[in-house]
């Protein structure tokens, strides 16, 4: 029996998808091999991530002046390939400015990276409030790109607006809200995300770069981390994550198959409004996160207690016990603590209404 799966990442994936997935491991579409085993420049593989793009392509209006890489390293490596690749000197160093707004912990970690390679200026910052809300972004100026963390994983805020940066390049983190809600792709320069959350497996990474912003680096920025070496090979300059991306395909296929985007973000407000009702309600739990800010995908709560000890004991009482009815991976962020439920595109409601009744349980 399945578990319902409330992890951040790597995390649940639909069950039709999984399915097929094991049909087709000893032989797929007939060749007689697992995708595993396939040479990349195969003609059995060409089709499978012909495939993926082009549905990612369709399900996400990505515009024809738009290319679509299939990369490795997580959404953390583009941390630094987006500095390398828009604001890096021609010598290491410090090199064009760059704009950044800390909204959360990944927030910090792109602009610890981006540091290395730009003059970083952080714009706006949550900090103050522990995240909990979203900043007014101020206007950009003359930097090389401006960078916004779109879904904030750990603290469970989405921007509720996209900025207007004019004519300096929008760079969004999406790995936490990749295909969850409709989104203009026209009015970002690059768009990344990690595909252990919404997307498929661990180990690819999905980027969406306007191919004006597929220039030549500096020189002494490694062939693996520019975007032109592999926008020039369609995402072949080496070994791609093969496996992850035929299964990255699976899903998209699964996605259309359930009507599309629009289809998929109706569900997605209906399952965060059934936990956000309850929460709001709750004597016990509570969402820490300003309302107009809340995320549809990752949403923490804690519960009122006051004594330290005693909330301690109570969160810990609860991940535990909800793991016991098949309820896993409720804890939150190491850094922190409380609960969180990430209830991505795979969670079925079934599953948020199951969490919904053991917290009425547990509260009672
Ligand atoms: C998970 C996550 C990351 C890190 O992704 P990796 O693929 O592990 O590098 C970065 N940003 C956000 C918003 C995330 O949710």
């Amino acid at each position: 029996m399945r578990v319902y799966n409330f992890s951040p990442g790597p995390s649940a994936l639909p069950v039709p998808v999984l399915e097929r997935a094991a049909s087709e491991m000893l032989d797929a579409n007939g060749t007689g091999q697992s995708v595993m085993e396939m040479s990349h420049r195969s003609k059995d593989f060409k089709p499978i991530i012909e495939k993926t793009e082009s549905l990612l392509r369709e399900l996400m209006g990505i515009p024809s002046n738009y290319k679509t890489l299939f990369l490795q390293g997580g959404a953390s490596l583009q941390f630094s390939m987006i500095p390398l690749n828009l604001a890096a000197g021609d010598l290491p160093g410090k090199g064009k400015k760059a704009a950044y707004i800390e909204t959360g912990i990944w927030a910090e970690k792109a602009i610890k990276e981006a540091s290395k390679y730009a003059t970083v200026e952080v714009k706006a910052s949550s900090k103050d409030k522990a995240y909990t809300y979203i900043p007014e972004a101020p206007s950009a100026s003359d930097e090389a790109y401006y960078h916004i963390t779109l879904n904030n994983t750990i603290v469970g805020t989405k921007w509720d607006k996209i900025p207007n940066t004019g004519s300096v390049p929008l760079v969004a983190d999406i790995s936490s809200c990749i295909l969850s809600e409709p989104l203009d792709v026209s009015k970002f320069g690059i768009l990344y995300a990690g595909a252990q959350k919404n997307l498929g497996p661990a180990g690819t990474t999905v980027v969406i770069i306007r191919e004006d912003l597929i220039r030549k680096t500096p020189d002494w920025v490694p062939s693996m981390l520019r975007y032109d070496t592999h926008a020039g090979e369609g995402s072949m300059y080496n070994t791609p994550p093969c496996y992850g991306i035929y299964i990255i395909g699976l899903v998209l296929e699964w996605v259309k198959k359930l009507g599309g985007v629009d289809t998929i973000a109706k569900l997605n407000r209906e399952k965060a409004a059934l936990l956000y009702n309850y929460l709001d309600a709750s004597k016990m739990f509570y969402s820490p996160v300003e309302k107009q800010f809340r995320s549809l995908m990752n949403i923490p709560f804690v519960t009122a207690e006051q004594d330290d000890a005693k909330k301690t004991e109570l969160e810990t009482r609860f991940v535990k016990e909800a793991a016991a009815e098949r309820l896993i991976n409720l804890a939150g962020h190491r850094l922190v603590g409380g609960m969180r439920a990430s209830i991505y595109n795979a969670m079925s409601i079934d599953g948020v209404k199951a969490l919904i009744s053991f917290m009425e349980k547990f509260e009672k």
